[in-house]
This record gives C-alpha cells, structure tokens and sequence, in this order.
C-alpha cells in the first residue's frame, strides 16, 4: 500500500526530514505520527473504505499528511486544483461525490464560493486543515479541526490491504466540458515506484523536487519515490513556478539530487538562461514527461549540465505517471528527435493499426500500452472506459487488456518508441493536458458566437504549443467580441486553457467534407505574430 514506504522510513530514519515546504518541515516519525492519528480521527468520523475525500488545499507538508491519513483510513483522495474556476471544481465535486473536504487557511476564501454557489456541496462535512486559527467556520463549522488530532492515538492503522483498491482519483480534461477522473489503485502506484527508485538509483537522504501540482500524476512520483527511497522532498513554493531565476535558485540553494517536472518549466529556464556558471553541483539526474522537450532548450540544460543524467519519461495519467523511458546518449551538438523509448519493466508499448495488428519498423500507428500502471478505468463513466480500455489478443495468442492512448507512434530500427503526436484533439500546452473540445464546450454556452474553433498553434524553439480561437460572431466585429469572449471564460476554465491569440473571421474555412478545416486555422495562427 502507498503508505507503506513512510511507515517503514519513519521505523528506520525517523528523524530526518521527509518534506519541506519554504521553513516548514516535517520528520519521517512526524509524517507517520500525524497521518496515524488522522486515519483514526477519520475512522471515527465514520469513513468507509472507498469513500472519496476532496483535497481542496494547496501543496504542503499538511497536505502530504493528509493523503497519508485518508489512504491509512480506506478512502480515496482527490486532489482539488484550488487555482480552477468555481464552476469547473463544482463539476469534478458533483462527479466524484466526496464524503468529507480538507480545506486550509490558503484556500478558504475559494472553498466559500464553492459552497455558496452550489448548495449541495454546502451540505458536505469539511475539515480545517491549518495550524492556523480557523477562518470563516461560523455558520457550518467543521467536523474537527487539525489541532484536534494532536491528542489521539499513534496508531498504525491500515483499514484496507488490498492494492487492487483506489488511491487517488485525478481529474483531467474532458472533451465534453466535463472533467474526467482517472481512477489509480496503490498497486498502480506501486508498480511504477517499484521500477523507477532503482532505475534512477534513488538514495536514502538524497534531495528531490516535487513542482508539479497535487492533481498532475508527476506528483505522485515525486511522493512517492522520495518516500521509497528515504529522500527529503522539497516542495516547490506556488510563487517561484513562474520566476526563472528564482526557481533556479532553489535547485541551487536545496542541493536537489533531481529534478522533475514538465518540459516547459525547463524550457522557461533556458530561456531565461539562468542555470548558474558552475552549473548545480548537487543535481545527478533530471527527468521530464508530459510533453515534447523541445530540443534547443534540451541541448541548453545539456551543455550547460555535462554531468547530470536527462531521462525522458512518457506515460498518460491512465497509466500511472510513465510507461516508458529514454535516457539521452547523444552529444547535445547531435541532437535531432528524442525517442519515448524503451517500456518500464511491466509495461509493454504496441504501434497498432486500425485492426489491432502491429505496424512494421518505421510505420506511424496508434499507441496502445498493456501492463501493470493501467488504470481500472474513468470514475462512474463505463462508456469513456470501455472507448479507451479493452481487450486483445496479442501475437502470442492471449488476451490483454489495452489502453488506446489516442498518441501516435512508430517503432525505430534502434527498437526504440518514437512519438508522433496526437490523432485527436488532446493538446499539451505549458504542460497541462488540455482537451481542446473542454474550451470550445466552455465557448459553446455564449450567444455572441456564430461559430469558433480552437485549434493548437505550434511554436518552433523553447514555447512548445500555444493555444488559438477562430470564431465568428453575431454582430460585434473587429475585434472587440475577444475581450468579452476571455472574460466570460475565466469563469469557466482554467487559466492554462485560455487561449493566448484570438482571430475574428466572416466564415470559417471549411474542407472538402464541410466540416471546419482546422488544420488551415493552425496554418494561419503559426503564421501571425503573436503576443508575449
Ligand atoms: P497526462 O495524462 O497529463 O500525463 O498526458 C498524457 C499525454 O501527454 C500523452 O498521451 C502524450 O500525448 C503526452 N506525453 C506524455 N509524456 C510525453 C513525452 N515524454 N513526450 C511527448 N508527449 C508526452
């Protein structure tokens, strides 16, 4: 189970720190100690095992106990992104109908208007999950607070030992407007763990990053291989993300063994050009995943880094963090194309057809993966699980169960997995995984609009895709619907989803079959300048 790699580091390196936050830290027998007393408060508070948990927190060292403390106790956490509009939270709550709420002192302006625009959820019991003294409790106060646990027993509780059971469920972009929850079971988890620590030679004491956000599946390897392998994890403060030479600074200042995240984070760096003259003495290795790494900023971080491991992972959320690997062997001078590589142990990668029938070396194909990080499925939605998981019979004859990533890829002479983008409309855009249909639903609610696509915009060097919206309105002309357009999304979507160029058309360019050709629209959006 998840919990079991703390338990064992709190029995033998109690003392050291296990996760930081700026000054905050806390100690593996801490970690242990509190989520203990959690999982018995929550026990006594009557969570039933599979009973879902919204984390409506920012990332802290209180948040990483507070997963602990639901998983020791049966349930499952969802991690909230307390940084989405109030809508789009309301839906992924509606969907996976949590039991109870942690909220903390950063989040509970936000979990106010939660409530008040949705009644319902007003009705479900919450907890305050700050050393500080409790904000706006008066009129529906929570069920116990975090200074309450302070006093019960340090048990070890574990209610469930099953690692077929959820974790965590993560919501991600839907293409209906409405978010999807990938459902993730401890074994999951545990299958990638269990690989990556000894893959990447994780040490007892090392330092690693955590910069993703709790509701991003890189975060759960930062977790949960610091904690398999005994390191401190510093989280990464939400203030510096956006501040190149701050965050360098704190690879620098925190001596980070390794370094996680989505490209574009490093991307932002290198261009920025801000890794120090000596580079970081401390770094042995950093990985990416999620997207593309450009290879201009890639050779940037190689040349300035000439001793640090770069290890390319690819995976979808559906199948728990990475299914494959590759390790950069090149010199940065002969970089061209980064491969996805090689599948992690368990894991199998299959360039199919349309019939199921594997492409020949060098055919582009759909990408399906078969292994143990498969995820049981979409939460409560058996038709989006049954589209995207199914069975097959493989070349030896046997069936297996598959996940069609909707990723197109080739298999190199090398034997290695070359990606080759998407055969739908999934983007990746600064990282975060967007479905272009989730904004257009966002759009598709406003009677200014006539018509609209939006459609991604590749952008050559360090930026990776931007995101664009060709529409046609009812009457305002000239660029003026643009900014009201914007406006009404910001309530609707996440801020990495809003698009970043906007162009105003008479009638939107149609292909041979009538439909709205969005490939010219990507054409003509590349061609324009755009913003800053
Ligand atoms: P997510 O579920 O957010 O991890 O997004 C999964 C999708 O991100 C994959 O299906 C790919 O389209 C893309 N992706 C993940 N890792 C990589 C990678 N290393 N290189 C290129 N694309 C990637």
């Amino acid at each position: 189970m998840i919990y079991d790699w703390s338990r064992k580091q709190a029995h033998i390196n109690g003392n050291q720190t296990a996760v930081s936050l700026n000054d905050e830290k806390i100690t593996y027998g801490e970690l242990e100690s509190e989520s203990n007393k959690l999982a018995g408060m929550l026990i006594r508070h009557n969570l039933s095992p599979g009973d879902r948990v919204g984390l409506f927190m920012e990332k802290t060292p209180k948040t990483i106990i507070a997963m602990l403390g639901i998983t020791k106790a049966g349930g499952v956490y969802v991690p909230l992104d307390p940084h989405s509009p109030t809508e789009r939270v309301a839906k992924i709550i509606k969907s996976s109908k949590p039991s109870l709420f942690f909220v903390d002192h950063d989040t509970t302006h936000q979990f106010q208007n939660i409530i008040h625009s949705d009644p319902e959820t007003g009705l479900i019991p919450w907890i305050w999950w700050s050393a500080e003294s409790l904000l706006h409790g008066d009129d529906f106060p929570p069920q116990f607070i975090y200074k309450d646990i302070k006093s019960q027993k340090n048990e070890a509780y574990q209610v469930i030992r099953n690692p077929a059971r959820a974790a965590h469920i993560l919501f991600t972009s839907g293409s209906t407007g409405q978010p999807k929850g990938v459902v993730i079971t401890h074994a999951n988890i545990e299958a990638f763990i269990n690989w990556a620590v000894p893959f990447f030679n994780m040490k007892q004491g090392e330092h690693t990053s955590c910069h993703s956000p709790l509701h991003f599946d890189l975060s759960t390897f930062d977790i949960y291989g610091a904690f398999a392998s005994g390191a401190h994890l510093h989280l990464v403060p939400a203030g510096i993300s956006t501040d190149p030479k701050k965050l360098s600074a704190f690879i620098l200042e925190n001596k980070l063994n390794q370094w996680f995240s989505v490209p574009s984070a490093l991307s932002y760096l290198a261009k920025f050009q801000v890794v120090p003259k000596g580079g970081y003495p401390d770094l042995k290795r950093l990985i990416w995943c999620g997207e593309v790494f450009p290879v201009p900023a890639l050779q940037y971080w190689m040349r300035n880094l000439p001793d640090v491991q770069f290890t390319n992972l690819y995976g979808p959320t559906e199948a728990t963090i990475a299914s494959s690997y590759y390790t950069v062997r090149e010199h940065p001078d002969n970089l061209t194309e980064i491969p996805i590589g090689e599948p992690c142990s368990n894991e199998k990668l299959l360039v199919l057809d349309k019939d199921l029938c594997q492409k020949k070396i060098g055919e582009v194909g759909d990408l399906y993966i078969e292994g143990s990080g498969l995820s049981p499925g979409y939460w409560q939605d058996i038709d989006k699980t049954k589209a995207a998981f199914f069975r097959y019979t493989n070349v030896e004859g046997r069936r297996e169960r598959i996940y069609k990533t909707g990723d197109l890829a080739s298999l190199g002479k090398d034997g290695l997995i070359y990606f080759h983008g998407r055969s739908d409309y999934q983007i990746k855009s600064r990282g975060y995984r967007i479905e272009l249909g989730e904004i257009e639903a966002a759009l598709g609610q406003d009677e200014m609009l006539r018509e609209y696509a939006v459609v991604p915009v590749h952008i050559d060097g360090f930026d990776g895709t931007a995101i664009g919206c060709a529409y046609v309105g009812t009457s305002m002309k000239n660029g003026v619907l643009a900014p009201l357009l914007k406006q009404k999304l910001k309530d609707k979507i996440p801020s990495y989803m809003m698009p970043q160029v906007w162009q105003e058309y008479d009638l939107l360019p149609r292909n041979g079959n009538g439909k709205i050709d969005r490939k010219i629209l990507s054409d003509q959006f590349q061609q324009k300048p755009r913003p800053q």
